[in-house]
């Protein structure tokens, strides 16, 4: 059974985001570019499936320009046996991302897809649940356990109040939840392993998908500074202030 795990190539989570002098976007110009985390919990994932004998293959895909091969290379050294690049320097939404995905997972003949459940950049949180529903899949989204038996997956998600857990036939999507693992510490004896393996790289226009973009960004601005915070005595200042703001006095 092969595996497709999604990696999205985003700007580091440690770094602050600059927005453009324009307006028009958030500077991706020399900044550290690195792995969505919640896709490497979804690569680290795939590898433990594989290295318990559940899957035989793990191929990473990632969508966008040719520097995504860092990711995909990143995702190899995880463990993942080969990479995707899907090239293309149009602006992809999450539709265009689960078609070009959908291409990847009908020509390998995936029977499970695991994506991250949202990417740090634009939050949308919608590319695997898209994805799902263009396959016509089950899906099992904001996964904090993966079981995979035969045909069926045993998936437990954080929901308000307690946990869910579905059972499903494959094949399946699912996307990640932060405590479904901890990813591995990347070596540099895998690091060294990762440039060798296989990396195949498509020409989205090629395909013949629509991937033109549905929505247009109007402008991107930074979210006003923080104001100072103030010391209080003790609880009976806090809670006069509090009313003193909240203007109820
Ligand atoms: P989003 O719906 O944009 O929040 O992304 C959710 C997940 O979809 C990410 O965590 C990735 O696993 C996957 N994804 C989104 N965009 C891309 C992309 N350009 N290339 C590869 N995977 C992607």
């Amino acid at each position: 059974m092969k595996i497709l795990v999604a990696v999205k190539r985003v700007l580091d989570y440690n770094i602050k985001a600059r927005v453009k002098a324009d307006g028009s976007g958030v500077d991706l110009a020399n900044q550290k570019l690195s792995m969505n985390p919640f896709d490497e919990i979804a690569c680290e994932e795939a590898v433990r499936l594989r290295e318990a004998g559940v899957a035989t293959e793990v191929i990473a895909v990632s969508c966008g320009v040719a520097g995504c091969h860092e990711t995909l290379r990143s995702a190899m050294a995880i463990g993942a046996d080969r990479g995707v690049l899907v090239e293309t320097d149009a602006v992809l939404e999450p539709l265009a991302v689960a078609k070009l995905m959908q291409h990847v997972a009908l020509k390998e003949g995936v029977q499970v897809a695991i994506f991250g459940k949202q990417a740090i950049d634009d939050d949308a949180g919608q590319t695997g649940q898209m994805f799902g529903a263009l396959m016509g899949w089950s899906q099992a989204t904001f996964a904090s356990s993966v079981k995979i038996e035969g045909d069926a997956a045993t998936i437990s998600r954080e929901i308000d109040g307690g946990l869910e857990t579905l059972r499903m036939k494959l094949p399946v999507v699912i996307t990640t939840d932060l405590r479904l693992n901890e990813p591995r510490f990347i070596t540099l004896p895998n690091i060294m392993k990762a440039k060798k393996k296989p990396l195949e790289v498509i020409k989205a226009s090629e395909l013949g998908l629509d991937v033109e973009p549905r929505t247009a960004v109007l402008r991107v601005e930074e979210p006003a500074g923080r104001k100072a915070g103030i010391k209080v005595a003790d609880v009976t200042e806090l809670v006069k202030r509090l009313k003193e703001e909240a203007k109820v006095i």
